[in-house]
């Protein structure tokens, strides 16, 4: 089980805004989030491992958040506390 509050504090250190909370991942088929980044940040080393950002290309835009829940924006998580 991933402890989410350590997390968000270890990508806010790295200044990192998006996530990837493995928990809402089944990890059980090709993830369809790596072909809705605009920059190609997103990738998945298998059909059963939760996908991963590449941090030097992510821009921080957001758009995977609203692809699927796995990807979760700590700012905005940040605000709605
Ligand atoms: S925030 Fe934007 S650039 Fe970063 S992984 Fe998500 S879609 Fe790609």
């Amino acid at each position: 089980m991933i402890n989410f509050a350590s997390l968000i504090q270890k990508n806010k250190k790295m200044k990192r805004n998006i996530i990837v909370n493995e928990n809402f991942c089944p990890q059980n088929h090709p993830c369809p989030s790596t072909g809705v980044c605009p920059v190609g940040a997103i990738t998945q080393k298998s059909p059963f491992s939760a996908p991963e950002i590449n941090y030097s290309k992510c821009t921080g835009c957001g758009i995977c958040t609203r692809s699927c829940m796995v990807f979760q924006c700590t700012n905005c998580l940040k605000k709605s506390v």
